[in-house]
Formats: structure tokens, C-alpha cells, sequence
């Protein structure tokens, strides 16, 4: 059992009533801005924390939607493994390769959901706006049900990307503008065809999906909570869900503390970063960096990821392209895994502020996409 709450009015509404923003709080958004009135998707906590037996956890607790919507294609479970290379000076530092994934992102884990969302709606038909990572996962969890994937994409978005996406059968409409363009047209598109969208936070469940790695890495660690969790962010999605994991295990009852969420933004794309510091929002005009995943504008979820840095008492770091490329090489060369940029950025902020974490102190980097999606990029890492 589990319906949404606006996380701005508090009004709750049942998965039948709604499945974008607040009705009320989401009038309030326009294009350009970041979404207002996202919702959250909650649970009986009181249930769940009587029904969870720890000795044999029953993850599909924190589901929304039950098993048998879900296509044949496993996505999560990804390896999470404790690198004697990071960990030194006393910090015990866990990867979580979630590279692992079918389509090579953590992305998969939002798609996913979303598919066996249209499933139980009954709906042939997804649609997203996307620089990449989210279309390419889309379009491979879409191929999976047999239902149909249509992607307005930006043309700047990485050839390995758009390959995958048409390879998988999507239907990619290059939008001719950024990703802000791209998000308009799949919602006019959704107003005309009556199709299920599965931008960004704009719909509740693309967080509810990526919750799972927050459970995973719980679940990983033998039901232990980290101190640090390293998130590569760009619209702010991630964080907020991984979030969302470890809040419904504090709300069940099952842990007694969250672990301090690390925002890593990339400099030339760091609205977040800089929200935390001036408590006021403002978009960055030009976004500039090699991590094409974390290059964002106008993060959609910019509100959520303020609140996930904040309420774990986190903090944010940035990071340059050099040591975003210098990152990937050394998490490549130290421990074999090959990250895209925005994943490497992850480790590029772990060494930024190493030295300061105290004695002890265990971290997870968050390793979110396979290098292998931008090889332009990684190419420049071996200058
Ligand atoms: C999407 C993505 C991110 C950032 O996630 P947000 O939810 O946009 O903050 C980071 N790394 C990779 C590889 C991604 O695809
Ligand atoms: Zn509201």
C-alpha cells in the first residue's frame, strides 16, 4: 500500500488522482524553474516496521507496485565492494558500481518502475526528455515490455547514447535547444497523446525507483547505515532519492540515524551547490562541464536535493573537469572500474575533502554510469 504527498502542501493523494505534481503547488511551476509541489510516494511505516523480518528482509515492502508488473529485465543488485586502495587513513570506503546496470546507469532504476507503472495503467506508451542516461534506460527497460519509448533528446547528447536508444527501438526526436526545449516538448506531447511521462521528479515514482540503491547499500553493508554517501548532482534526482531510501528505513523504524549526503557538482554546472550556500535559487546560465550527466541549467529537482544535503547534515563539494578526468583515471586504474565523468566526479569529491573526514568514518562513492557511454570523454583522461 502506498499513495503520494506533496512535499511542499502535504496534501496526500491516491495513485489514481494524480501522478505528476501537486494539482494545487504545481500551478505555481513554469518552464525554466524548478519543478514545485514534487511528490513523494509513502508507505504504512508502522506495517512495514512489523511486517520486515531483518533476518529475511523482504525489500518488496518498500515497493509501490507490486512484483508481477514488472518486465523480465533485472536492474539493481548491483556489486558494492570495499576498495583497500581508498581506504586509507583510516576511512573505510565502499563502490557501489552501479554502472552494473542493464542500460549502464543508475537510471534503469527509475525506468524500470516507471514501465511496470504503464503496465498497471495499461498504457503502450512512455515518454521523456532527456540529455542521455535516462532516455538510453528508458528506451532499454521499454524494449523489455514491449511498449513503445519516445525521447525528445538535445543533439548535443553523447553519440554512445544515442545509439543505444535507437538500437533499442525508441522512437528519439532530436530537439534542436537544450534539455529545458526537450522538457517542453514531451509535455505537449503528453497533453496530446495522453501518454505516461517519465520526466525527471516531474513524476513521483522516477525517485521511488532510484530509492532501491539507497536499500541495496543498506542491505550490503549487513543493515548498517554508512557515514558518508558521495553523489554525483546534476537535476538532483539521486540524492533525493537515495534520500527517500534511508528516510522510509528511519521511518519504519529499522535504523536510528541517516548517513551525511555528499552533493558533487561539477563547477560549471553548480546551482545546487550554490543554493546551499545563499539559500536562494538561481539557475546557471551556461552549464559547462565534461560531465554531460551532471551539466544542468535549471535543476528539476533542485528543492528535494537542498533538503537531502540539509537534513542529513551533508554538504556540498565542487569539482573541476581536471580532476573529474583525473578521478576517472584513478578509479580505473586503482580499482578497474570504468565510470562515465559524472560518476567519476563522485570520486573527484571524495579526494577533495578526505582528508577532513574523521578517523573511521565509512563512505560509499556512488558510481553512476559505465565509462563506456562517453569515450570522447575518457579519452581525455589519458592526456
Ligand atoms: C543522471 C545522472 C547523474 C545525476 O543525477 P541527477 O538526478 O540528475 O542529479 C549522475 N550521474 C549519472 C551517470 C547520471 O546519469
Ligand atoms: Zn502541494
Amino acid at each position: 500500500m502506498a499513495w503520494y504527498r506533496c512535499t511542499l502542501c502535504g496534501a496526500e493523494y491516491s495513485a489514481a488522482e494524480t501522478h505528476y505534481l501537486c494539482p494545487l503547488c504545481g500551478q505555481d511551476w513554469h518552464p525554466g524553474q524548478p519543478l514545485k509541489g514534487v511528490l513523494e510516494t509513502v508507505y504504512d511505516y508502522e506495517a512495514i516496521g512489523r511486517q520486515f523480518d531483518p533476518q529475511n528482509p523482504d525489500w518488496s515492502l518498500f515497493s509501490p507496485l507490486d512484483a508481477s508488473w514488472f518486465p523480465a529485465f533485472p536492474v539493481g543488485k548491483t556489486p558494492l565492494f570495499r576498495s583497500d586502495y581508498f581506504s586509507q587513513n583510516g576511512l573505510d570506503v565502499w563502490i557501489k558500481n552501479d554502472g552494473l546496470n542493464p542500460s549502464g546507469s543508475l537510471k534503469d532504476r527509475a525506468s524500470i518502475l516507471m514501465v511496470a507503472e504503464a503496465r498497471r495503467l495499461g498504457l503502450q506508451e512512455i515518454v521523456c526528455a532527456s540529455t542521455g542516461n535516462a532516455a538510453s534506460a528508458l528506451a532499454a527497460c521499454c524494449a523489455a515490455a514491449q511498449i513503445t519509448a519516445t525521447i525528445f533528446v538535445p543533439a548535443s547528447a553523447p553519440r554512445a547514447k544515442r545509439i543505444q536508444m535507437k538500437l533499442c527501438g525508441a522512437n528519439v526526436i532530436e530537439v534542436d535547444g537544450d534539455y529545458d526545449a526537450a522538457f517542453d516538448a514531451s509535455i505537449q506531447y503528453t497533453k496530446q497523446y495522453g501518454t505516461l511521462n517519465r520526466n525527471t521528479a516531474y513524476h513521483p515514482l522516477t525517485i521511488e525507483g532510484k530509492k532501491t540503491v539507497a536499500l541495496e547499500i543498506y542491505a550490503q553493508l549487513g543493515q548498517r547505515v554508512p557515514d558518508f554517501i558521495f553523489v554525483p548532482v546534476g537535476d538532483g534526482v539521486i540524492i533525493s532519492a537515495v534520500f527517500k531510501g534511508f528516510l522510509d528505513l528511519l521511518r519504519a523504524q529499522l535504523i536510528q540515524r541517516l548517513p551525511h549526503l555528499v552533493c558533487v557538482q561539477a563547477e560549471g554546472s553548480d546551482a545546487i551547490a550554490q543554493f546551499l550556500e545563499s539559500g536562494e535559487f538561481h539557475a546557471v546560465a551556461q552549464p559547462s562541464t565534461i560531465a554531460d550527466s551532471i551539466s544542468v541549467k535549471v535543476p528539476s529537482n533542485a528543492y528535494l536535493a537542498r533538503d537531502a544535503v540539509v537534513q542529513t547534515r551533508g554538504f556540498s563539494v565542487r569539482v573541476s573537469d581536471k580532476a573529474i578526468l583525473a578521478a576517472q583515471r584513478e578509479l580505473a586504474a586503482k580499482t578497474g572500474v570504468f565510470g562515465e565523468p559524472a560518476a567519476a566526479a563522485a570520486v573527484a569529491g571524495f579526494d577533495v575533502v578526505k582528508e577532513k573526514l574523521p578517523a573511521g568514518s565509512s563512505c560509499v562513492l556512488l558510481i553512476t554510469g559505465h565509462g563506456l557511454k562517453d569515450i570522447d570523454a575518457a579519452a581525455n583522461a589519458l592526456i
